[in-house]
Order: C-alpha cells, then structure tokens, then sequence
C-alpha cells in the first residue's frame, strides 16, 4: 500500500515512533529513522526492519533541539531516499514541575523539540512534497494538546501549540494534495512514561505495577495501555489515499482520556 513512498520519523529509535515506522515500513515504505541510542542497537533495527520488510532503513542522529541539525536531517533523508512523502514529527520530551519551580532551560528544550521542530520540519520538507503535489504531515501531539495537568507547563504548551500548528498547516495546503493532521495519544508505555511510572512509585512507596495502575486510573478510563502498534496503524491510515481528504484533525487514541 505504501510502496514507492519514503518516510522519516523522527524520534523513532524507541516508543511511538519506533512503532510508527515499522507500521510504514510494514506496508511497504522505506524510512528514515531518527534519535537518540547506542550505534550497535540501532544498526540492529534498521537491519532488522529492512530484511524483516524488504524497505530501505536509514538513520540521522539529527538533534531536534538544533535547527540547523533538522535542516541537514531533511536534506540527509531526500538524498537517501530519493524523497519525503510522509513526514512523522514525533520526538518529543517530558519535564514535570510547577511553574515557579520549572528550570527555565528545561522549558526551552520541551519548546524547542516538542513544539519548534515540529514547524522546521515542515519548513524544510513542505517545498518538495508542494512540488510533487502529495504529502502526509503527521505529528504526535498528546492528549496533553486538549486538556491540561498539572505540572506538565511546557509539554501542554508544546502540544497545544502542535496542534494549532498543524491546523495551519493543513489550511495553507489544503489544494496541494498534502494533508496535516495530529495524533494524541493517551498513555503509552515507553520510557518516556516510566520514568513518570518509576518517579510515582518511589513518592508514594509503590510497586512499579501498583504505581502504572494509579498513573492509567488517574486518567485513562480504559486503565489499558495504548500501544505504539496501534498507533502504527493509525498513522498507515492517514498515509492512505483513503485519509486524503482528512486534514487539520486532531485524532485521539486515548482510551477514553479527552472524553471526561
Ligand atoms: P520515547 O522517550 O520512548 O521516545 C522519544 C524518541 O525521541 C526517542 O527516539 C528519542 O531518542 C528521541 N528524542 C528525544 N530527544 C530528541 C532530540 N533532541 N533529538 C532527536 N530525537 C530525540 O517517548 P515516546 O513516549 O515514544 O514519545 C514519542 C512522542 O509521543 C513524543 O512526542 C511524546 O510527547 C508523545 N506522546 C507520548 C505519550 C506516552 O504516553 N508515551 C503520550 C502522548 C504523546
């Protein structure tokens, strides 16, 4: 379904867009990864998604922090790839404190990944797929990008303005046969999250399955997990030509979370 077409994803050496890529991959696209990770581990998933798929599989240690980095990551998957079709903005950070007390320079770095590499991404990739007349822009917002927590100031921020970014987007293209749209998940089990797991079990004396317990029952009314894979699958659809004309979405996959 998806081959002859290229993607990069970024923030896709672990987690949700780890699990996105091998879902594009899957159907036939060739991809571009992207991350932080020790060099022999990732050698390892790109072999593996290759020989596993029959795609391409390459990687860009790009840090999203530096603009100038996600320039040459763009130029870097063109010249690999021939081209980006499917741009996945997915990297992202966490920092929780409130405000008085959140570190301004963690601010700056949730603002710059989450939020700032989102619109240099599109900035350098829009031109070629306007040039091609097709495109899909898919960013991982959160269900953060729709309602509030408490001490998540920056990542909120960030993922609101994802958001309304996208809605942009998909409006200045809405003739160009590209499509952007947001995906906001609610938890997923990644190491973004366990660390928020680990960092609740050892303030209130819990165990690290008691402690996931009350994270998703806070919360989540599914109290289950979603998966990168679903999320996966999700973003395969909006890379179809059955999704070319859903654009400016903010679609939740959260068990129920933004329903409350
Ligand atoms: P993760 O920590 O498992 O993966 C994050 C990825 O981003 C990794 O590949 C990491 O190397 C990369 N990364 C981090 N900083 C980077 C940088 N400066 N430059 C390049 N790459 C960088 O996290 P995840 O949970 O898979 O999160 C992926 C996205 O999904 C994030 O945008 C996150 O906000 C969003 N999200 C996650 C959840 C969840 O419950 N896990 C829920 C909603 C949204």
């Amino acid at each position: 379904m998806l081959k002859g077409k290229t993607a990069l994803v970024t923030g896709s050496t672990s987690g949700i867009g780890l699990g996105i890529a091998e879902a594009l991959a899957a159907k036939g696209a060739d991809v571009m990864l992207n991350g932080f990770g020790e060099a022999d581990a990732i050698a390892g998933l790109q072999k593996r998604i290759a020989d596993q798929f029959g795609v391409k599989v390459g990687y860009d240690g790009a840090d999203l922090s530096k603009p100038d980095q996600i320039k040459t990551l763009v130029e870097h998957a063109t010249a690999e790839l021939g081209k980006i079709d499917i741009l996945v903005n997915n990297a992202g950070i966490q920092f929780t404190a409130p405000i008085e007390e959140f570190p301004p320079e963690r601010w700056e770095a949730v603002i710059a990944i989450n939020l700032s590499a989102v619109y240099y991404g599109m900035h350098y990739a829009l031109p070629q797929m306007k040039q091609r007349g097709w495109g899909r822009i898919i960013n991982i917002a959160s269900a953060h990008g729709l309602v509030a927590s408490v001490n998540k100031s920056a990542y909120v921020a960030a993922k609101h303005g994802v958001i309304g970014l996208s809605k942009v987007a998909a409006l200045e293209n809405a003739e160009t046969g590209i499509t952007s749209n947001c995906i906001c998940p609610g938890w997923v089990l990644t190491p973004l999250v366990q660390k928020q797991i680990d960092a609740l079990a050892e303030r209130k004396g819990l165990s690290g399955e008691d402690a996931a317990r009350e994270l998703l029952g806070e919360k989540q009314p599914s109290k289950r997990f979603v998966t990168p894979e679903q999320l996966g699958e999700l973003a395969v659809f909006l890379s179809s030509d059955a999704a070319s004309n859903m654009t400016g979405s903010a679609l939740t996959m959260d068990g129920g979370w933004t329903a409350q």
